[in-house]
């Protein structure tokens, strides 16, 4: 038997939801209605009405460091709901991109953004007289000409890393045009974070501003995964941040810009940004992921992640121009370039498996898919009959041991085992609750399901 759990262990495990949650938990739009288990959605970039289908589960306890393990296994988040696309029977596969933060080389269009948003930060008064006041090195004015430092170009225009020299004709410190600062806080909701996202999705996304309330809000970009340390303080600041935060970006005091970010141990995960439409002409989009780049060089986190990527849709092509980029393999999750012979099959079929098209022209039996019967209702099959890439076998879910799985039951952890009639349920029946179990296992993957537990009822 495994050990029983003590409340250190307890604080150590993630819990998951594979049941439906109910529905005034997910009011943020239809699609999130009774999302749990294997479900065909509306598809939200080509429309087509059931053309994406995904396994999905919930939790309001995700450990950071399981979170990292799951994105590496194609799953993402929204809120408290955690998905994962089934990218062989979608319209639009959603490839999990990631970039190697240290080998990130900006494009002349990107170092062009930093640039022209530093000079309006700083104001053309303020850079004339700060070069007369406080010049620059021979050996310093060549090296900038010649070397793009983006961690020095996100930082020096913030106002406390600003040259402030005494301006002999006011006898004060000198000012910048605009006083820019950017902090990291918790992925807390506010008044004015709220109003920021109203105003950028009715102006940007052309939405009808009834269709957000604060707490949809908060359901969907103030409620992520844990976080460490719990807060952002003065004596914590160098303490390595994991979990779920908000980075805000002020000018002259008024918050322009946040953008939500996922850290995990082994990278940065951008969620999401919204802005000010006013400043929409500084490319917002761009000058958050270059500064979200940065904080993974300085902070020691290896990868960024931009996300899911799209070949097929065009919006989706300037995560791309992040280079170099790679893209997780659906089937064994190792990691491709997106350049060259992966990028070349995208343009010519939306579903791509490096590892399985070596496999297949070795002669080797490891497609994962059968073809399901044309009109068949896969949902009403089980995970292990539809063979979802990625996904553990039925073979591979009876190795995991799931009788002592750790199951939250009304605040006490039990095992599997105890359940009623447990033995008996079938693994394979979807609407077993053994079966439901399973399916949820065979998403997750053996790491995450030893550090975790299920919550079924509470
Ligand atoms: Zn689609």
């Amino acid at each position: 038997m495994a050990e029983p759990v003590d409340a250190e262990r307890a604080r150590q495990l993630s819990l998951f939801r594979p049941l439906e949650v109910s529905p005034r938990d997910y009011s943020i739009c239809a699609f999130y209605l009774q999302a749990a288990g294997y479900q065909r959605n509306s598809c939200g970039y080509c429309k087509s009405e059931h053309g994406s289908a995904s396994y999905y589960t919930s939790s309001v306890a995700v450990k950071p460091e399981h979170y990292g393990e799951l994105i590496d296994r194609g799953w993402r988040r929204s809120g408290t709901l955690y998905y994962k696309q089934n990218l062989q029977r979608s319209c639009c596969p959603h490839y999990t991109l990631r970039l190697e933060a240290s080998d990130f080389r900006p494009r002349r269009d990107q170092r062009k953004a930093i640039n022209r948003w530093n000079k309006f930060v700083l104001g053309p008064e303020y850079m004339h007289k700060v070069a007369h006041l406080s010049p620059r090195s021979r050996a310093e004015k060549k090296y900038r000409k010649c070397n793009f430092d983006l961690l020095a170009a996100v930082h020096e225009i913030e106002y406390e890393n600003l040259k402030r020299p005494i301006d002999p004709g006011t006898k004060r410190a000198l000012e910048p045009a605009h006083r820019f600062e950017v902090n990291i806080e918790g992925d807390s909701v506010s008044q004015s974070k709220f109003d920021l996202f109203l105003k950028y999705q009715t102006k940007v996304h052309q939405e009808d501003v009834s269709r957000w309330k604060i707490k949809d809000f908060q359901n969907f970009l103030c409620s992520g995964i844990k976080r460490v340390p719990a807060s952002s303080t003065k004596k914590n600041v160098s303490e390595k941040k994991l979990g779920s935060w908000h980075q805000c970006y002020r000018l002259d005091g008024k918050l322009i810009a946040v953008a939500v970010l996922d850290l995990v141990p082994s990278g940065v995960s951008s969620v999401y940004v919204f802005y000010d439409p006013e400043y929409e002409q500084w490319e917002f989009g761009k000058l958050t992921a270059l500064r979200e780049i940065a904080f993974a060089i300085e902070n020691e986190y290896s990868c960024y992640y931009m996300g899911y990527y799209i070949h097929s849709c065009q919006k989706m092509r300037y995560k791309g121009n992040y280079r170099p980029q790679y893209i997780l393999d659906p089937e064994s999750y190792a990691w491709d370039p997106l350049d060259g012979e992966l990028s070349e099959k995208l343009d010519q079929r939306s579903y791509v498996s490096l590892s399985g098209d070596r496999a297949s022209s070795e002669g080797e039996d490891s497609k994962p898919t059968s073809a399901l019967e044309p009109g068949i209702n896969e949902e009403e099959l089980s995970l292990f009959d539809i063979k979802m890439p990625g996904v553990l076998t039925l073979d591979e879910v009876k190795d995991l041991r799931l009788d002592q799985w750790y199951l939250l039951y009304h605040g006490t952890f039990v095992q599997m085992i105890d359940l009623v009639g447990w033995e008996d349920m079938p693994m394979n029946n979807p609407q077993s609750l053994r079966g439901i179990i399973s399916e949820l296992a065979a998403a997750l993957g053996p790491s995450v399901v030893r550090n975790s537990a299920v919550v079924l009822f509470d």
